[in-house]
């Protein structure tokens, strides 16, 4: 067990995922995640959807995900898709203040463009004003048509409200992308899907070429097909291809922790200090038991 990497996957929509999948991160050797707010698949109707969103990923998600050993964070925002429902978003922004004190709230994200319209464009904007004066890092969803140009325009947009590049985690890159984004100072994040996008034979010679410095891998697994085993499956593969085990450490793990601590929450301590598991724990008189036998390891069973 020595040699087991730790791993953090730092974009990954656990609502929309199952207790097996918990369970088999934790088995990998995920040891933290973050969540970012992002849209459901279809549109929400009314901030009240948002509200209770919101607050699952600062209450029940966390405690599901603690009930399998693993520590969950997350990014609140509004996300691109639904900027375009302008009367709605304006009431999503004012909900924002709210969640971003929370004490697993590590940045404003998923934000950025889908279409690159008018409206994502204001609300892109607008919150990255709200980074700016909170010093809050930005976790930004690059367009997956027309990937270059808007992620060019993304980096541009963050420069001109005066973010701070090393506080921006540019996330869906590809080979296109990723030499621009470093080169600007940017932290180039990569979601690796099981058939499309980036996959990760592809992250392998990346990492080569490129190197480990600001780069993160991450699997975006989502209500979609996605892996949420992707990154451990990575830190595999670049190991039995010649990656070095520190470069591993970092683009699965390091670079993760360094760009989303920022704040002060995220805290290795979180997970090396992790007192074990007692699922006879509740959230609100709720478990995630169904009544099967709760499983209790490490400095909890007494
Ligand atoms: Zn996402």
């Amino acid at each position: 067990m020595k040699d087991k990497l730790m791993i953090i996957d730092p974009h990954i929509h656990m609502t929309s995922r199952t207790t097996d999948d918990y369970e088999a991160m934790a088995a990998a050797g995920i040891v933290a995640i973050i969540e970012p707010s992002f849209w459901l698949g279809q549109p929400r109707t009314q901030v009240g959807s948002f509200q209770d969103y919101f607050s699952s990923l600062v209450g029940w998600e966390p405690f599901r995900a603690s009930q399998f050993g693993i520590k969950h964070y997350c990014t609140i925002g509004l996300n691109s898709k639904e900027a375009n429902n302008e009367a709605l978003a304006e009431q999503v922004i004012e909900l924002l203040p709210l969640y971003f004190h929370k004490e697993n709230v590590v940045a404003i994200g998923e934000i950025g463009y889908d279409d690159q319209t008018p409206a994502e464009d204001k609300y892109f904007r607008m919150q990255l004003d709200l980074a700016r004066e909170l010093n809050m890092t930005v976790q930004v969803h690059t367009p997956h048509r027309d990937k270059k140009a808007g992620t060019i325009k993304s980096m541009e947009v963050c420069l001109e409200h005066g973010l701070d590049p090393s506080n921006v985690i540019i996330d869906h890159n590809n080979e296109e992308t990723v030499k621009e984004v470093l080169d600007r100072g940017f932290i180039a994040a990569f979601t690796i899907y099981p058939k499309t996008k980036m996959g990760n034979e592809r992250m392998v010679e990346v990492v080569r070429k490129y190197g480990s410095t600001n780069i993160i891998v991450d699997s975006s697994a989502d209500w979609g097909v996605s892996d949420p085993l992707a990154v451990p499956k990575t830190a595999s593969l670049m190991l039995s291809k010649g990656i070095s085990r520190e470069d591993v450490i970092k683009t699965c793990y390091q670079n993760a922790l360094d760009a989303f601590g920022k704040n002060g929450k995220m805290k290795e301590e979180h997970w090396l200090g992790n007192k074990g598991i007692d699922q006879r724990e509740l959230f609100n008189d709720n478990s995630v038991l169904r009544g099967q036998e709760p499983k209790i390891e490490g400095d909890k069973i007494v």
